[in-house]
This record gives C-alpha cells, structure tokens and sequence, in this order.
C-alpha cells in the first residue's frame, strides 16, 4: 500500500517570520492520526526556523534543491550534509525550473540524487515535458531519458527511497492542470520504466506523484487515478487553507 505524500514547494517565497506562522498554522490544523505523509520546502533561509517549529509534529522538512558536493569553494550552495543537519528529510531535485532557468542537467540531477541518498534523505526527482515536446509526441521519450538518467547507478535500494513527481511543465503555475487521465498514463509509464530497472515489488511501492497547478478542487480526481499516489504542490501551497484542503482531499 502507497501512502499518500503530498509536498507544499515554496519556491522563492516567505521571509523567515512568514514561513514560521504558516508553519505553525499548518501544524495546529493538521488532524494527529492523519494517514498520510507531509512534507513543506521553504527557502533556505527559512529551513532552520521551520525546523523548530514542526519538530513534534507529522510535517516533515524538504529543501528545494543541493549541491552535489559535501562541502568546499562551491560560493552560494548547500550541500546535503548541511540539510541533513538542518533536518531536512525530503529533498526536491531537478524542479524544472533548474533545468531550465540554471541548466541543470539529467547526469548533474544524478550526482545531487545520489549526494541526497549517501546522507539519509530522501530524493524527490522531478521529470516531465514541455509543452512544444507534448505537441511532438515525445511526451514519454523524455520522460524516459528523465528516469533513466536521474535514476542511474543507484540500485534498488536508492530507487526504491526515491520519490518521482511528474511535472508537465506546460502545467507548472501556468493554472492548467493534466486531466487525470493524462497524468495517469504518465504515471503507468513511470511505474513501468522503474520495474524494468528493479521489480514489479519495488516498482508497486514506489510513490509517483503529480504536480502542475494543483488545487483544492483537481487534488480528489488526480488522486483517484491509481498510478498517482500524492503531490507536489506550488503556488496553492503557499496559503494554509489550500494546502491543508489538498492535503485533506477526500
Ligand atoms: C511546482 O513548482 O512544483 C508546481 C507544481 O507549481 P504549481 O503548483 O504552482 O504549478
């Protein structure tokens, strides 16, 4: 059984102070048996605050991105140790806004992925198509290349700690979700991709989730597909009610 995981990416949002009453709004609204996973990337600045604030409570930490590196002259990043010891447990790599906007590459997404596993956390790797690679149906081929590549030489153990979101990037705060069925058929195909590099149980255990404008009322039919198993959330992640209703979907 997949439990359901669903991830609030502040992006470049929230001053510390912001991010510290969401943090605790969030925490007192949230239900204690709720049976499912939750995870808030803030920004950096704002990881070690959050931090304290949800140490007792089901939300857990993510960051946005890493460095590949454990530490040295690499001016302006963080390294995976350094979330490891801020309490990070999640980490978000290759968003497509970092393969975009900062070239981030399939084989440089490897090395951070891999940078993630050697310290304990839990990679969540973003793939997904442009708009113009949809219209040219090459939709599957890159996400195919996405996999392949981001997933690498990390043997089934790192696959199976692992997180797919799948991210059109036509759909990526541009307010135009996947219908559920455009989505789930990606999600198949991801699921598939991963049994051929390990097996139908690690594959059958492994979470796909989907992001790309999700909100209050597309989270319940995105989530009734069955190969769609949570999301990662932007832009509605950034106000408590909508996120606490995502994550509430019935
Ligand atoms: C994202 O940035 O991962 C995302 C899915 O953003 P939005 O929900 O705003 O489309």
């Amino acid at each position: 059984m997949r439990r359901p995981f669903i991830c609030g990416n502040w992006k470049m949002n929230k001053t510390v102070r912001e991010s510290e009453i969401f943090a605790q709004q969030l925490a007192a609204l949230l239900p204690p048996s709720l049976q499912r996973d939750v995870a808030i990337a803030p920004p950096f600045t704002a990881l070690h605050s959050v931090a304290l604030i949800i140490r007792n409570t089901p939300i857990r930490l993510a960051a946005q991105n890493v460095h590949d590196r454990p530490k040295g002259a690499f001016t302006g990043e963080i390294s995976a140790p350094m979330l490891l010891d801020i309490g990070c447990q999640y980490v978000i790599v290759g968003h497509s806004e970092r393969r975009s906007y900062f070239g981030e590459t399939d084989e440089w997404i490897n090395k951070k992925i891999k940078a993630v596993l050697e310290n304990g956390m839990q990679p969540i790797l973003c793939v997904g198509e442009t708009l113009e690679e949809r219209e040219e149906n090459f939709t599957f081929s890159v996400v195919e290349r996405q996999i392949k590549g981001g997933l690498q030489g990390l043997g089934i153990d790192g696959i199976s700690k692992t997180i797919i979101a799948y991210e059109p990037v036509w759909a990526i705060g541009t307010g135009k979700t996947a219908e559920p069925f455009q989505a789930q058929e990606v999600h198949r195909f991801i699921r598939k991709e991963v049994e051929k590099l390990t097996s139908q149980e690690v594959a059958n255990e492994l979470r796909i989730i989907y992001g790309g404008s999700v909100n209050p009322s597309n989270i319940s039919p995105l989530m009734a597909e069955e190969d769609i198993d949570g999301a990662l959330v932007g832009g509605a992640s950034l106000s408590v009610d909508d996120f606490l209703s995502i994550i509430m979907y019935k």
